[in-house]
């Protein structure tokens, strides 16, 4: 089988010609003051990304080892957690949470819904001692994004630690650390950012710090370890590393990030938001149904698409991918064989690259027999395209 054409998918997603590039750059020692600068200009690009002045930590593996280096990091066996639960990633933390021997209470909502406020309001009060309330910004396996932005401020204000997974909000939607809240949280790069899948963005507040400290079962001399990244790096004045860092990794994540802060944050959340509006409108048309049961939460980073009657998720895709080069998502965990999920992220949320994710779907459906009106799909994601790139140069 080729390589596909498009990559459209929950990500990783398809990086842009300067992170390729950058990623073939020489092979350099980790203690050479180019990397050592980039790897400092890099930090800062996440900080400003997440409108932080927290501590950035870039540990070096996929986003799941951040989450995991945090979760461990702060949790201590009877310490009282809210875990929020909207969807797969926020329920597989809750198992964290239990494995570290928290006192886990958990609010959760169907998957088809975002967080409550209010519920959330009801559940702090109702216990008034939660030492940690986690969430996920963008459930990326639902399409869905919880209102982060109200619900960091109202667990911090309630006392509670607030850790929030970003992984696929952080370059598609808006994302105010310091503004909400958030003590500490993880950034994915291989989401909206574009960049290669093997970095954790680790954002480490004060708060954060303190927890971790007074945490007797914090990992240390570990792969996990955030202290140690504190301690070798961050004290020692940036310039010694605890080990040595994916260097090809290092390289991509720093052309990435400041695409997207060239291109200016702005303007790239602007861009997630047209293309994943063009998508829902898209499928709408075609005659499919959206996952989220209401738009105002579906999320920037992928459209969800409820499996219509009659169709087979893994049998489409499948299809798809063979006869038109189109790699897109099915659902994940529990939500595997019920949803379809076409990815708008970096490069896949430029040019007509929604309408290609739509037409796949609409088309390949279409080809197994599900009646679905694909000029109609089409007018209106082009609709919504040539209206949201108006006045914004290609
Ligand atoms: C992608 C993602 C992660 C990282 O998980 P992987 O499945 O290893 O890619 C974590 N949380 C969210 C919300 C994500 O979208």
């Amino acid at each position: 089988m080729h390589e596909p054409d498009f990559t459209l998918s929950a990500g990783p997603t398809m990086s842009s010609p300067r992170v390729q590039q950058a990623q073939g750059r020489p092979m350099i020692f980790d203690y050479d003051p180019v990397f050592q600068e980039r790897f400092r200009e890099t930090e800062r690009m996440v900080g400003e990304l997440m409108r932080t002045e927290k501590d950035v930590v870039l540990m070096q593996g996929e986003a799941v080892l951040g989450i995991e280096a945090a979760a461990r990091g702060v949790v201590r066996p009877g310490m009282k957690c809210l875990n929020l639960v909207s969807g797969v990633y926020a329920k597989w933390f809750g198992d964290w949470l239990r494995s570290y021997e928290a006192e886990v209470v958990e609010l959760e909502v169907p998957y088809d819904e975002a967080l409550d406020p209010a519920q959330v309001r009801e559940e702090l009060e109702r216990h008034s001692d939660f030492e940690l309330v986690a969430l996920v910004h963008s459930e990326t396996p639902s399409g869905i994004e919880n209102p982060l932005a109200e619900i960091g401020p109202l667990a911090k204000g309630a006392g509670a630690l607030v850790f929030a997974d970003v992984v696929s909000a952080v370059g598609g939607t808006d994302v105010r650390i310091d503004e909400w809240g958030v003590d500490i949280c993880v950034g994915g790069p291989q989401k909206c950012l574009a960049g290669p899948p093997g970095m954790s963005l680790v954002v480490v507040g004060e708060d954060a710090w303190a927890a971790i400290e007074a945490n007797p079962n914090a990992p240390r001399a570990s792969f996990l370890s955030l202290l140690d990244w504190r301690e070798t790096w961050i004290a020692g004045g940036r310039v010694k590393f605890p080990y040595t860092p994916s260097v090809s990794d290092v390289h991509g994540v720093h052309a990435a990030l400041g695409e997207c802060l060239d291109d200016g944050l702005d303007a790239v959340i602007a861009r997630h938001a047209g293309a994943a509006r063009a998508c829902r409108e898209g499928a709408k048309a075609m005659g499919l149904e959206l996952w989220p049961r209401s738009e105002e939460y579906a999320a920037n980073c992928v459209t969800a698409i409820r499996c219509p009657e009659g169709a087979e998720v893994k049998a489409t895709l499948e299809h798809v991918r063979e006869r038109y080069g189109v790699m897109l998502s099915g659902g994940y965990g529990e939500l595997t064989e019920k949803l379809f999920r076409v990815g708008h992220m970096g490069p896949g949320s430029r040019s007509l690259y929604p309408l290609v994710a739509v037409s796949a779907l609409g088309r390949g459906l279409a080809d197994l027999g599900v009646e679905v009106d694909l000029g109609a799909g089409a007018n209106a994601t082009l609709g919504v395209l040539a209206e949201s790139r108006e006045g914004v140069a290609a």
